[in-house]
């Protein structure tokens, strides 16, 4: 049986990694489950799958739960995430949203937890930090994201052989073929309707902006460690090939799916092996008349050039950017800024900043802390 610590098991992942683990309940079992601020999931999941640890954003909230709940210990805010990362399991599967989820991750590893990671902000803030941990305590860093779990799974068999580049697939959002000047009119309920997927509201606003996809160029970059030069993204509205691996020979090895969040969870939970799944199989190539391909615009979807800048830049930037995004998209969802006040904010924020380099995982923090306080000043509300 593998156990498994779920970080943000009342998200759109967690939740959905926990339905896999409801199909195979003879392969699974929970050590630890974590909310931020919904409880009445976190009690249902609790009753449902008796973790050891259970832990809640507020101390108030966890102290109320640990009344009704006696065979499970509850603990709370950053010192409860990493209590569940450390706690006593096989897998810790990373389903937080944003930074929050860079120091768990980071104590995992020391604890010598395999990772399924889909906080792709970890790798984004802190990926030179984290890889060096996942070697030095040889543990596994298994991607959740879509389009990294296709690649993973196209360089099986294949590790050592030399990569032309990676094909990183993005479905475009929802303002695919917009001009710079049809995104400024943009609103916020537009920004949520992704055309393909049904995620958290963080990441469907990234989808928006391209961030994500620029988000993710970096994710690759330290999981694979390939270039970011090497790394060319993909539009493919259809969303069904999920990225792609050229190799130095021409060939070009890809991995297909119907865009379904469960199959690279699944993946990642029962990695070496492949589990069962109760979906019936795709038939898109019987229903989809074509797949399609296109490049992005970088100087429509900014976001993209600046993640790109940001990582060559190296040092600091890359955490700078994450964390000014981070603010600007939850100021977009409050409703006080307009959607490409946030690519603008971050490109000020990015062209002052003075990057540190050989960097640890205190500086990342401070660097976080100090990009967040500047870009609410430089927003100013
Ligand atoms: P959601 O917003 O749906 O879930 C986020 C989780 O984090 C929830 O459990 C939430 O708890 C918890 N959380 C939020 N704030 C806090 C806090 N302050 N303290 C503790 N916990 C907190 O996000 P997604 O599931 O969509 O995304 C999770 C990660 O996976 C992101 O990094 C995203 O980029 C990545 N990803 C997501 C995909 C998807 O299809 N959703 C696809 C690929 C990657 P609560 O709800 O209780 O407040
Ligand atoms: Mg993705």
């Amino acid at each position: 049986m593998k156990k498994l610590a779920i970080l943000g098991s009342t998200g759109s992942i967690g939740t959905q990694c926990l339905d896999i683990i409801r199909e195979n309940r003879e392969k699974y079992s929970v050590s630890a489950l974590t909310c931020g601020s919904n409880t009445d999931l976190l009690e249902q999941q609790i009753k449902e799958f008796c973790p050891e640890i259970a832990v809640t954003e507020s101390e108030e909230d966890a102290l109320n739960l640990s009344k009704k709940y006696k065979d499970t210990e509850f603990f709370w805010g950053k010192k409860g995430l990493i209590e569940a990362a450390s706690s006593e399991c096989h897998m810790v599967m990373n389903a937080l949203v944003g930074m929050r989820g860079l120091e768990p991750t980071y104590h995992a590893i020391k604890a010598g937890k395999d990772i399924a990671l889909a906080n792709k902000e970890t790798l984004v803030a802190g990926g030179q930090i984290i890889m060096q941990a996942v070697n030095d305590n040889g543990v596994r860093m298994l991607p959740v994201d879509s389009e990294h779990s296709a690649i993973f799974q196209c360089l099986e068999g294949n590790r050592g052989r030399n990569i032309r580049k990676i094909l990183l697939t993005a479905s475009g959002g929802p303002f695919r073929g917009y001009t710079a000047d049809k995104l400024e009119m943009v609103t916020l309920k537009q920004a949520l309707k992704h055309p393909n997927w049904s995620m958290g509201k963080k990441i469907t606003i990234d989808s928006a902006t391209m961030m994500n996809k620029g988000l993710e160029v970096i994710e690759a970059r330290w999981l694979f460690d390939v270039d970011a030069d090497h790394i060319e993204i993909l539009v493919h509205p259809q969303s069904i090939l999920h990225s792609a691996v050229e190799f130095e020979d021409g060939s070009v090895i890809g991995q297909m799916g119907v865009p379904d969040m469960r199959i690279p969870i699944s993946f990642a939970m029962a990695y070496p092996k492949r589990q069962k799944s109760s979906e019936p199989g795709p038939d898109f190539f019987g229903k989809a008349s074509c797949l399609t391909f296109e490049k992005p615009d970088p100087e429509v979807f900014r976001c993209i050039k600046i993640a790109y800048e940001a990582i060559k830049a190296g040092g600091t930037y890359p955490a700078v950017m994450n964390a000014a995004n981070e603010v600007l998209v939850g100021l977009f969802l409050d409703g006080r800024i307009r959607f490409t006040q946030i690519s603008s904010t971050i490109e000020k924020i990015l062209d002052v900043h003075k990057a540190e380099y050989n960097i640890e995982l205190e500086d990342i923090l401070e660097a976080d802390k100090r990009a967040r306080t500047e870009t609410f000043r430089l927003v100013d509300l």
